[in-house]
């Protein structure tokens, strides 16, 4: 445990997602569908000094852990990011973020058009390209840097009736 690691408080049950690239905190945390009204314990530390990427983002997630979907999404915005989920205070699994061939759910199709979007329980599927993702149903291409915009505020990413 180093002084920097310390900057965070310590969790006794949940998720740390380390090495998020700097100042994607809070898409991270859109990711997993917390805006606070759900009453989860969420620290976050933002452009911390880290010695292998420079400056990071760190978010500790109290009494959660992730899904599969929300992993995937993640390493969209974050490829650099560390998972440690925690239990009794300790360091249970350390994962690094892989990338997927595809995204399910949690991004929204840009496409008003899509199926995804209309009254159908469709969930949303992206494919993964190079520099963006492309919906599965409508082939519209959401461009990497637009990622962020494009993810449900539920978190769900399946279709609001
Ligand atoms: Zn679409």
């Amino acid at each position: 445990m180093t002084d920097k690691e310390l900057r965070v408080s310590k969790i006794r049950d949940g998720t740390v997602i380390d090495h998020v690239t700097a100042g994607q905190a809070l898409n991270v945390l859109a990711i997993l569908g917390i805006d606070g009204s759900g009453g989860e314990s969420v620290s976050i530390g933002m452009n911390v000094p880290s010695d292998k990427v420079g400056y990071k983002d760190v978010v500790k997630v109290e009494g959660r852990e992730l899904s599969q979907s929300e992993v995937d999404v993640l390493s969209l915005i974050a490829p650099e990011a560390t998972i440690n989920i925690i239990r009794d205070f300790e360091v249970a699994e350390k994962n690094r973020v892989e990338q997927t061939d595809t995204v399910r759910g949690i991004l929204v199709c840009p496409n008003h058009n899509c199926i995804t979007n209309a009254d159908e329980p469709v969930r949303t599927e992206f494919e993964v390209l190079g520099d963006g993702v492309r919906c599965a149903y409508c082939d519209t291409i959401i461009r990497e840097g637009d990622v962020a915009e494009h993810i449900d505020a539920r978190g769900s990413g399946e279709t609001a009736l």
